[in-house]
């Protein structure tokens, strides 16, 4: 662990049913993504891509709570890439392996070598998917859940119109033909204020991602942006990241199966 990132404290936090207010809304909102992309047909074993920040645990309690409630059960596997430059590397190990027994959730921990030499995000977040992949396959599970949500998809859109001109966000379901996995989403129809309010209320609010890049990263300046936007348009964000579900998939699902495709392109995700 680099010494300028803080350990998390190892307390383990626990969101499950019957939820308070915040919860029945962020479990709709992924039930409705879940069954709006049909995304755990067939699916009886899921791996979790867990970085533990709020994104990441919320998509994990939320996808234990639902298991077996109104839809098929499916075991879970999670999957951490730890290291001194990741982008949860401001979670402790013991605190992900705390989370995990609590839910009674396997935990695989990979590890990236990634220096302060080497870090760039497009980089960083291929070697993490390459990672991510090979775990869960070796898993036994073929499909594996992101934790990115609404916002990431207007980021998204927009990073990928200024760098190349194309008009493409996250897709919220894409076969990784070239690596034998289906990646979903399934809070990509959910405000990530919601899940900011859902993780402080459930007590696993973390600031993950200490890295130097992310702090000056293409996508936080994006994000700079759009907050920019809203101040004269304030649906901008909401209004962009539904153009992107509904007219930013053509390309990337030309690009099904390619790392860019699953990255929606040069993202840090
Ligand atoms: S911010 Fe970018 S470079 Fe830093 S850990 Fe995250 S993806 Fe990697």
């Amino acid at each position: 662990m680099h010494p300028d990132i803080p350990i998390a404290k190892t307390s383990s936090p626990l969101a499950q049913p019957p939820w308070c207010g915040l919860g029945k809304k962020l479990e709709s909102s992924l039930r409705k993504a879940v069954y709006t992309y049909d995304m755990l047909h067939g699916v009886d074993k899921l791996a979790v891509a867990l970085s533990g920040g709020k994104d990441s645990l919320s998509l994990l309690y939320m996808l234990k709570a639902v298991s077996g409630r109104g839809m098929p059960p499916f075991e879970l596997v999670a999957i951490n890439v730890a290291g001194e430059f990741t982008c949860g590397a401001g979670v402790g190990q013991k605190f992900l392996e705390s989370v995990c027994a609590s839910l009674n959730v396997p935990l695989i921990t990979c590890e990236s070598h990634r220096t302060l030499e080497t870090l760039e995000c497009y980089g960083c977040s291929r070697e993490r998917r390459s990672l991510l992949f090979a775990a869960a396959k070796e898993a036994g599970c073929t499909t594996i859940a992101f934790g990115h949500h609404s916002d990431d998809n207007a980021q998204t859109l927009l990073m990928n119109l200024f760098h190349k001109g194309e008009f493409a966000g996250l897709l919220p379901k894409i076969k990784m033909v070239d690596y034998g996995v289906t990646i979903i989403r399934p809070l990509i129809l959910t405000e990530e204020q919601l899940i900011k309010e859902f993780a402080k209320t459930y007590g696993f609010s973390r600031i993950t991602c200490q890295c130097p890049v992310g702090q000056t990263s293409k996508r936080k300046k994006t994000d700079d942006l759009i907050k920019d936007i809203e101040e004269h348009f304030p649906h901008a964000r909401t209004n962009l990241s539904q153009a992107a579900l509904l007219y930013g998939s053509q390309k990337a699902n030309h690009a099904g199966g390619s790392m860019a495709a699953a990255n929606g392109s040069s993202t840090s995700t």
